[in-house]
């Protein structure tokens, strides 16, 4: 039997948020990929996890005693427009449980069948891009970018309809929690302030119990989120991760990433770079992320706004001070990642800032893999400059740059323990979902070996760090798959 056990937190504080709901019967479940590593950290038995019982609890057909599956309501802003009723149309909430380092966390599966959320959709998922979610969310957090986590994935034996039929999948997913932006707009926009006062009770007491103290615990808890949030985006920049659709209920109160659906990884350096078919305009361009995460935090105070003041005037005063201190906090955290991307952490901001901006108008000019550059400026940094000038073709300006940034003293060292080698690039990604559509998870197994490890370089997994080959071509990836 399981060790498991699930609370029924979110669903006891918030009944009008969680509606009660089961799984759809998988057929066949078959276990695909299990993170046996993350299922230690939350105190759960792997070898049972990987039984026919355990495989049927990580498709939600069989449920813990005591736990109380829910789909959780909520709003969302979606390309700047509001959609009152999102919710989970394909996922349920589990339940909570504790970690072995006492912290709680949800468990949750996507992909487990349509709610009364679903609109017009299947309430299904396909084993790519559930492999995909797994992929780059372990990704990201072993590049140390906070992040719901994937457990598993299930093929269900279940065919889902797309351009073709594909496998079906569940991915069960474990986040600090899965509370968004949305989830406030949506209390907000019931007008029940009773609803928004617990919501708001419910995030601080699980993410930002400080903020209990505070004068003004409710704009607290907004100033927690801001800089979460600042924290988190500077991460993504640093690292070149665009997110793909910002929407505000794809935005958490935890400051973790998630919503793995069309984000990407930049390869050349261009701010304008955007991957998700469905965003025409380049709303969520990797240069947006910084401002589109203003523009949902300002959604987020506006929820909130009843709760800062009774007057009004004075609650939008102290939400656009708030606001201010978000974008303060963004630029220095940006800055001070990337003085260590340069291997110049103790140098002077003065000195650095001129260097940096120089530098994002040759890898501009140059047309310049971001992940690979800063590697092979490390080796600069030690003395082997040949790696990163063999990549320019304005080699006198880079030089000159060079120069410039040799003079400062980088720790090459240093460099090297916050730019990765390995990163999920779009050719590999592509490559593994397609052998694991065929039944090859070797790919993929390979691949997650490489960037679960992706500042330590490994003889053997040198294509891992390639760019793209040229007839790759523009990548495009998609939403609601
Ligand atoms: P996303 O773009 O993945 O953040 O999803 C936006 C909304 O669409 C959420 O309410 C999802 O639950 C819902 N959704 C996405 N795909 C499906 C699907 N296949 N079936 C039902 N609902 C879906
Ligand atoms: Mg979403």
């Amino acid at each position: 039997m399981t060790n498991l056990s699930l609370d029924d937190r979110f669903a006891r504080d918030l009944p009008e948020m969680a509606v009660r709901w089961r799984a759809e019967e998988a057929p066949d479940p078959r276990l695909l990929v299990l993170n046996e590593q993350l299922a230690a950290d939350l105190g759960v038995d792997a070898d049972w996890l990987r039984t026919p019982d355990g495989v049927r609890l990580l498709v939600g057909n069989s449920v813990p005693s005591g736990a109380t599956p829910v789909a959780q309501a909520y709003s969302g802003h979606q390309f700047g427009g509001f959609a009152p009723r999102l919710g989970d149309g394909r996922a349920l909430l589990m339940g909570e449980l504790v970690d072995t380092e006492g912290r709680l966390r949800d468990l949750h599966l996507k992909g487990s069948g349509h709610t009364p959320f679903a609109r017009a959709g299947d309430g299904l998922a396909a084993v790519g891009p559930m492999l995909r979610e797994y992929i780059v969310s372990e990704a990201m957090h072993a590049l140390g970018i906070p992040t719901t986590r994937a457990l598993a994935v299930v093929a269900t034996g279940r065919p889902v309809y797309r351009e073709t039929p594909l496998d079906g999948a569940v991915l069960a997913r474990v986040a600090s929690s899965h509370l968004r932006v949305g989830s406030f707009q949506y209390a907000a926009a019931t007008g029940n302030r009773d609803l928004l006062t617990r919501l708001a009770d419910h995030a601080i007491a699980r993410h930002h119990p400080q903020a209990a103290d505070a004068e003004n615990p409710y704009l607290a808890l907004f100033e927690a989120v801001a800089s979460a949030q600042a924290r988190l985006i500077a991460r993504w920049m640093q690292v070149g991760f665009i997110h793909g659709v910002m929407n505000t209920d794809n935005m958490t109160i935890s400051g973790e990433t998630i919503d793995y659906g069309p984000c990407a990884f930049m390869d050349v350096y261009d701010p304008e770079t955007v991957f998700s078919s469905i965003d025409m305009w380049g709303r969520y361009a990797y240069g947006n992320q910084p401002s589109m995460a203003a523009w949902n935090l300002a959604r987020f105070a506006e929820a909130l706004l009843p709760l800062f003041a009774d007057d009004l005037d004075q609650a939008v005063s102290l939400a656009e001070a708030a606001l201010g201190a978000f974008g303060r906090q963004y630029v220095a955290d940006l800055t001070a990642g990337m003085q260590a991307k340069l291997g110049l952490s103790g140098a002077e901001e003065s000195a650095v800032a001129p260097l940096l901006e120089e530098l994002q108008d040759l890898l501009q000019q140059n047309h310049i893999d971001y992940t690979s550059f800063f590697r092979a400026l490390g080796r600069a940094a030690r003395g082997d400059a040949e790696p990163a000038r063999g990549l320019f073709v304005d080699l006198a300006g880079f030089d000159a740059w060079l120069n410039r940034w040799r003079a400062l003293g980088p720790d090459g060292e240093a460099m090297d323990r916050v730019n990765p080698v390995y990163i999920p690039r779009n050719h590999l990604v592509e490559e593994a979902l397609t052998a694991a559509a065929g039944g090859d998870l070797a790919p993929f197994e390979q691949l997650l070996t490489a960037v679960t490890g992706p500042f330590d370089e490994r003889p053997g997994l040198e294509r891992y760090a390639e760019p793209a080959p040229e007839e790759f071509g523009k990548y495009r990836t998609f939403c609601g798959t």
